[in-house]
């Protein structure tokens, strides 16, 4: 029995450059030594599993090594869409159009603009279906032989909510598209369960419904809705103490004033079938939201996985202020109901120039389990 805190992360890590390079001649259509990029994947997962135990993290993840990004690996886990060069995407818009300067500058380098790849806006053309059952079957055995090597005990797999899968012009509406993403989606997220692993439902888009200035109240509300109701018609029969919700703002270094609160979203996330939920909380935009558990009852049974270290900036977090962002939490809700995370993953995108520094992500995260000790111990949390 241990009532202590555990530690976690997001999910994705800076690639290495080498298998970067390898990825990004696979992308682009040149030839390239399959087998070659498929060895190379399964050792950078190996070493980053490892590396992830020796800094003191509980429970792994496989860095998302094997995938290019967020957009990519829809396209290539779901039939049913195509790319849409050129698309504009509706994306933090009222953000965009408040600091227009900073933005242009910042999308040319960061995020989508460091990319190993173009980032295409994929559209549903026609009915969706999974067919990425060997990619994931991979991933799957990389990260279980990587975790049998380094003596990881638990760890977990991102997979994005049926939100994240772009935009529809093959279904007669948001309903059935969300739902028939769901469907195939599903068989996704049953096979991280059955492998023995957390799932983790990654939905960015959850919270940017909130600040889109082309919805209403309750627009925004109706969205959100149906989000939920689609990730929950995909999780039917799925033990919720096996998945973690993770949302976020998409955004990582920005002004980001235009973020919702999380006292918005919390109601709809917490309508998510998930055991324990993951967002924000140590950036100077959300910090202060540890409030909100205050008065936002956590229902039984849930537990709580802030940001306790920020992928929105280089600076490493003193342990001690790990720490006394944990004892905030676990103060309110119980030690044993909280899991110390990061605020997103490191490098949505597989780019060679992730906007923390890879040496820095490893010190931040040895910080994070030196955080997490200290809070255990003034806790007196048993182990
Ligand atoms: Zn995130």
């Amino acid at each position: 029995m241990t009532d202590r805190i555990l530690t976690t992360h997001v999910g994705s890590l800076p690639r290495p450059h080498d298998l970067l390079d390898l990825m990004k001649a696979r992308l682009s259509g040149e030839p390239y030594d399959r087998e070659r990029y498929e060895s190379r994947v399964r050792s950078a997962v190996a070493e980053c599993v490892r590396r992830q135990a020796e800094c003191g993290i509980d429970i792994v993840a496989d860095g998302e090594l094997s995938k290019p990004g967020f957009f990519t690996y829809v396209k290539e886990r779901l039939s049913g869409f195509e790319p849409r060069p050129g698309k504009k995407v509706a994306f933090f818009d009222a953000e965009r159009a408040a600091f227009p300067e900073y933005y242009k500058e910042y999308f040319a380098r960061a995020m989508t603009g460091g990319a190993v790849a173009p980032v295409v806006p994929m559209v549903c053309t026609g009915p969706v279906s999974y067919k990425g059952e060997e990619a994931l079957r991979r991933d799957i055995d990389n990260l279980k032989a990587a975790m049998s090597a380094s003596g990881a005990k638990a760890a977990f797999m991102p997979s994005v909510a049926p939100s994240g899968a772009g935009s529809n012009e093959h279904y007669k509406s948001d309903e059935e598209f969300f739902f028939a993403v769901a469907d195939a989606m599903r068989h996704e997220y049953r096979a991280i369960v059955d492998a023995g692993l957390y799932l983790q439902i990654d939905d960015p888009f959850m919270t940017d419904n909130f600040s889109d200035p082309a919805l209403d109240d309750k627009q925004r509300r109706r969205f959100a809705e149906i989000h939920v109701e689609a990730i929950n018609h995909a999780l039917r029969g799925i033990s919720a103490e096996k998945v973690r919700f993770h949302t976020c703002y998409g955004i990582n270094e920005g002004p980001r004033v235009h973020d919702p609160a999380l006292g918005e979203v919390a109601p709809f996330m917490l309508k998510v079938n998930a055991g324990a939920y993951s967002f924000e909380a140590a950036n100077a935009r959300h910090e202060h939201e540890y409030h909100l558990w205050e008065t936002v009852k956590l229902p039984e049974g849930k537990a709580l996985i802030p940001g306790v270290i920020t992928h929105a900036s280089n600076i490493v977090e003193h342990p001690e202020l790990i720490a006394e962002r944990l004892v905030r939490f676990a103060r309110i809700v119980g030690p044993e109901r909280v899991i110390a995370s990061t605020d997103c993953g490191f490098s949505s995108q597989a780019s060679y120039k992730t906007e923390v520094h890879p040496t820095v992500v490893w010190a931040k995260f040895q910080a994070m389990a030196e955080g997490t000790r200290l809070a255990n111990q003034q806790l007196g949390s048993r182990s």
